[in-house]
């Protein structure tokens, strides 16, 4: 899987933008970066490539379904890869999110709600104490 056929398999024309963000979260599957974090990392890469550019190209991919945002409670949103479903583990100590497979799922019922006509996808977080943290503390 490359960036430009994820892009083309979306409708996406391919620019150097979309691919070198595309490319970073390809090389760093399941991770989650900050905007600047993502910028960063395309800089050392691809100095060219300005800063609002790889913003906007972070939008049209979410908005193409190809990368998530995931709101913090420290404030920055966190992006990250999602072109499978899959769920999210947020450690409340470090702030550290994790990928979760899909399979992961608790039985979660249709809401019987008249506004729902029908449910997409179902993405649950789980919130607690990830490995490195519960160490830390225990020592
Ligand atoms: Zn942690
Ligand atoms: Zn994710």
């Amino acid at each position: 899987m490359t960036s430009e056929s994820v892009l083309r398999e979306r409708g996406l024309r391919v620019t150097p933008q979309r691919r070198a963000v595309l490319q970073y979260f390809l090389i760093h599957q399941g991770e989650h970066q900050t905007a600047d974090g993502i910028w960063t990392a395309i800089q050392e890469v691809s100095p060219e490539i300005a800063r609002g550019t790889v913003y906007k190209a972070l939008h049209d991919l979410i908005n193409a379904h190809v990368l998530e945002q995931i709101p913090t409670l420290s404030g920055g949103d966190l992006y990250g890869l999602r072109l499978t479903p899959h769920h999210h583990f947020v450690c409340l100590s470090c702030g550290r999110v994790d990928d979760l497979p899909a399979s992961f799922h608790p039985e979660i019922a249709h809401p019987d709600i008249d506004s729902v006509a029908s449910i997409t996808t179902i993405d649950v977080v789980f919130r607690g104490v990830c490995h490195q943290c519960s160490l830390v503390h225990s020592s």
